[in-house]
């Protein structure tokens, strides 16, 4: 389908007469960061101590969940209990020293220019994400210098159930100033994100940047699948203009 017609379509269904955008709502790991790579080998050598087995990709699959989440699944699969408090926090507390070891820190190419582009068109950049890192703030001021403050930042110390929950979403829209689910976008990289921006009702572009296949991110729901930010940034002045022209 043309990209007139997806957006169409998503007016269509949500009965919506055209998109106001206020907001471009942001994921962070995998989308402004490079650090799924990281992600994927801390948590696989974490369990690998533990002799605990995960599928292919588990990580990848799980991406965006809260730790405890991902915890108690694997737990669930190989020992058919959730994991207790303890082992919770044990767990999780290896995966992020071996985290921080593995993490380059390096941002997605393409990913300063896009949140520039989005802010400088008067669109508020706002970021939901699942991660709980105290400094996080600072790092993203760092890389991306004065993009987001804590007014327009979704992490996973505000919302009560991480992705694929819609709630980390909703909170954005909110967080974006009140807005109506046609009044952003969202740019995601993982199933179960696409899956709550989707059940918040927000029309949702993927970025491929992981080792899935794109129908993985199309099933979870994104209207829109590209291969890397860099080629997100070509085509998002197009996008942006359409979404302006469409009425009905
Ligand atoms: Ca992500």
């Amino acid at each position: 389908m043309k990209m007139n017609e997806l957006l169409k379509e998503y007016l269509q269904i949500k009965q919506y007469r055209n998109f106001s955008l206020k907001a471009v709502i942001f994921d962070m790991d995998g989308v402004l960061y490079d650090s799924m790579p990281a992600h994927d080998k801390s948590w696989r050598q974490t369990m690998d101590e533990l002799n605990l087995q995960y599928i292919p990709y588990e990580f990848y699959l799980q991406e965006g969940r809260i730790g405890k989440s991902t915890i108690n699944a694997i737990f669930q699969r190989n020992l058919h209990r959730d994991a207790t408090e303890e082992e919770e926090q044990q767990i999780y507390a290896r995966k992020s020293v071996l985290f921080q070891q593995y993490n380059s820190g390096a941002t997605m190419p393409g990913a300063k220019e896009i949140l520039n582009y989005v802010k400088g068109g008067g669109l508020t950049p706002v970021l939901v994400t699942g991660s709980g890192q105290p400094s996080l703030l600072d790092k993203l001021d760092m890389h991306f210098p004065g993009i987001f403050t804590p007014a327009t930042m979704v992490t996973a110390f505000d919302v009560v159930h991480g992705k694929p929950h819609p709630e980390p979403f909703l909170m954005g829209l909110q967080k974006g100033g009140n807005l109506q689910p046609n009044q952003a976008i969202v740019i995601e990289n993982a199933p179960l994100g696409i899956e709550a921006a989707v059940g918040a009702g927000i029309f949702t572009i993927a970025v491929n940047t992981g080792p899935l296949s794109d129908s993985v991110l199309r099933d979870a729901g994104a209207s829109l699948v590209f291969d890397s930010m860099t080629t997100l940034l070509t085509e998002l002045p197009g996008i942006l203009r359409l979404t302006k022209s469409l009425i009905f």
